[in-house]
């Protein structure tokens, strides 16, 4: 993606949203693909290999939430934001842990979406290999080796989305300090923390205590810290 335009699918029915959007962002610089259902997103992300998906819940045929099923099933680690346009979808977003990284409310602004794709982008590729030090982390059964992109436990590799691992390595290159959800939203998501983003990083946290703790309902590693956000805690 350095030397060339990033390239964006977006997953969309509507025609004329798609439209505005692709508009959107082809003035920004971007690559756009368009799929108009969910079978055409996974076909297209398969063969277009695109850096981020803007995923739409409702879709005609196979919903937003099974195409990022779908997609990280098939091993794709691209960023996924899901468009929602009710609040139950938010909760189902989040709820439900389908390995998406963000969510956007319709109505949106293009801008909105504009910087929350770029985000997505600077975090998924620009900075990674600047944020993260070749530094390997070891606690417990667990090895991060962040020039990898490899996270084990018990020997086994973990499977953890760019937004996931970003976090965890954020963590842990912090250990035993308390870190507030708003300076997690700036750090690992890259937006200026404003409110309503706290479920992100929770839903977050909550996966991430799935993949690593052995009891994820009473972390070792990851602990909440009580009106603040979260900390890891090592030995
Ligand atoms: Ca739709």
């Amino acid at each position: 993606m350095s030397h060339t335009p990033a390239h964006i699918l977006i997953v969309e029915d509507e025609r004329a949203v798609a439209r505005g959007l692709e508009y959107a962002l082809q003035n920004e610089g971007f690559e756009v693909v368009w799929a108009q259902t969910g079978r055409q997103a996974i076909d297209f992300a398969h063969s277009e290999k695109p850096d981020a998906i803007l995923l739409d819940i409702r879709l005609p045929d196979i919903n937003g939430f099974d195409v990022c099923k779908q997609l990280r099933g098939a091993g794709m680690r691209q960023p996924i934001l899901m468009v929602t346009a009710r609040d139950e979808e938010v909760d189902k977003v989040l709820g439900l842990e389908l390995g998406a990284d963000d969510y956007i409310v319709k109505p949106y602004s293009l801008r909105e979406v504009i910087s929350r794709i770029r985000a997505q982008l600077r975090r998924a590729y620009g900075e990674l290999s600047a944020v993260q030090s070749s530094r390997h982390f070891v606690f417990g059964d667990i090895e991060i080796d962040p020039e990898r992109f490899l996270v084990t436990k018990g020997g086994e590799p973990l499977d953890l989305t760019p937004t996931e691992f970003r976090l965890l390595t954020h963590l842990v290159a912090n250990p035993g300090h308390p870190l507030t959800r708003e300076g997690l939203i700036e750090a690992v998501w890259g937006y200026d923390s404003e409110l309503g983003y706290d479920r992100t990083v929770d839903v977050h946290m909550r996966r991430l205590r799935q993949k690593l703790e052995d009891d994820p309902a009473n972390p070792r590693w990851f602990v909440t810290v009580r009106g603040v956000g979260y900390k890891f805690q090592p030995d």
